[in-house]
């Protein structure tokens, strides 16, 4: 099928940006595309964002992608059935599928109560960071304890900045376990992988928040206690804020509890899944130890701290102000089902447990384009013999 693969600025965009000492949380093992995988020496160490970049320039290249560089999308619109009108700063596209990749991490997302901070306060979040020095000397406050909290908390403190950890809920996981990393058994034991229609509560799996992991040379974990123990300070959710007044939740404790309880029930399930399947002889399980956490205050004056930046490291959106097709809900998030819009010929790809745990990860993309590549074909087939028009010719620069 003709395509063309339109990217406003360059092939891996979103690795180009990001943190500077910001790694793969994935083993390079499971850096794994259709038809290439990562083939290096280092398999179970965590790439850098740079060989990150080189991977996927080098896929685009072996796989002669036609990809259209420094090429925005301003406006996708239907024209008829299985007819759509992309508008973009480099010309126009005739084409009868459209698929929605623009990532699941668009932009980084800042809570409304951001707004409620003084203005003397510097406030950056995930896609303005690039390293501690560029920060100003004195405190900082980071809320939000995922993967990118509890990254960029060990490494300002560790800089000599004070650090404040703003924490909610939160994934907490031990980078090794019974002699593996986990995510060799979260893969072996098919967790990796789930579908949509194996888990219980597809909404809230879609809400959970990233892994508390890191991708570093030492291969360490990181967790509340080890920054704790560090010298991080920690603090509720970070629940209201007036000028240099900041207030946080009561609700730490709760917050630690019920991410052990989680933490301890994909532990059984692995431990299921060795007892049944493993054939090789694999260590016992260890403790995982306790965190202590002591209730931080439940508010705090930025002034009287001398904490002087605050950094959201929340999560990200997404935003898709070109797309004029009516797929949207009231939050702006894209509607579908696993991939597929109410739209014939619209389809999603790279969202977060899109039609699988991984399908936001560079492991699932590819089973998902698969899949999806399948409907999609059906779909150009099923409107050619309508208009019978030729089967090639899917997307046409027209202007
Ligand atoms: C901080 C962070 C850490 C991560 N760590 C890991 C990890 O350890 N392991 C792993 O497997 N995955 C990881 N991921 C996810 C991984 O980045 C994605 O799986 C991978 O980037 C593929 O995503 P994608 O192509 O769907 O989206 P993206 O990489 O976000 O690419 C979307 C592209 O769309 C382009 N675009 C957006 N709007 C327009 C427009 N209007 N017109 C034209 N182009 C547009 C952007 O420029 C961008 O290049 C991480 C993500 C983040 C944010």
């Amino acid at each position: 099928v003709d395509h063309v693969v339109l990217e406003r600025a360059r092939v891996a965009q979103r690795w180009r940006g990001h943190w500077d000492s910001l790694r793969l949380l994935t083993p390079n093992w499971q850096t794994r595309l259709p038809g290439m995988a990562y083939d290096g020496p280092d398999r179970d160490a965590f790439m850098p964002k740079r060989d990150v970049v080189r991977f996927l320039e080098h896929y685009a290249r072996e796989t002669a992608a036609p990809v259209s560089e420094y090429t925005s999308v301003r406006g996708v619109r239907q024209l008829g059935r299985g007819r759509f009108w992309v508008a973009t700063n480099r010309g126009d596209w005739l084409c009868r599928s459209v698929v929605i990749a623009t990532g699941n991490c668009g932009k980084a997302f800042v809570p409304a109560v951001s707004s409620n901070i003084s203005r003397n306060v510097r406030q950056l979040n995930l896609d303005d960071y690039r390293k501690p020095e560029d920060l100003e000397s004195g405190g900082v406050l980071i809320v939000g304890a995922s993967a990118s909290g509890v990254q960029l908390a060990r490494e300002i403190h560790v800089s000599g900045r004070p650090v404040l950890l703003s924490v909610g809920r939160h994934t907490r996981m031990p980078r090794r376990y019974r002699g593996r990393d986990i995510m060799y058994w979260m893969d072996a034991a098919g967790i990796s992988s789930e579908r949509t229609d194996q888990v219980r509560d597809l909404a809230a799996s879609r809400r959970t928040p990233s892994l508390q992991l890191v991708g570093s040379e030492d291969g360490r974990s990181l967790d509340l206690g080890s920054l704790a123990r560090l010298g991080v300070r920690l603090v509720g959710r970070a629940r209201d804020a007036d000028d240099h007044e900041l207030h946080f939740a009561p609700d730490l404790k709760r917050h630690v509890r019920l991410a052990d309880a989680k933490l301890q029930r994909l532990l059984d399930r692995i431990d299921r899944h060795i007892a049944k399947n493993e054939a090789a002889v694999v260590p016992d399980r260890e403790p995982i130890p306790d965190i202590d956490v002591r209730p931080g205050p439940s508010s705090i004056n930025l002034k009287h701290e001398n904490i002087r930046t605050v950094l959201w490291a929340t999560g990200y959106s997404r935003s898709y102000p070109w797309l004029n097709l009516g797929v949207l809900d009231a939050r702006g998030e894209l509607v579908h089902h696993r991939g597929i819009t109410a739209v014939p010929g619209v389809y999603a790809l790279g969202l977060n447990f899109m039609r699988r745990r991984n399908s936001s990860f560079i492991d699932g993309v590819g089973r998902d384009a698969e899949d999806l590549s399948r409907v999609l074909l059906a779909g150009l087939r099923g409107s050619v013999s309508r208009t019978t028009s030729s089967e090639t010719g899917a997307a046409r620069l027209v202007a």
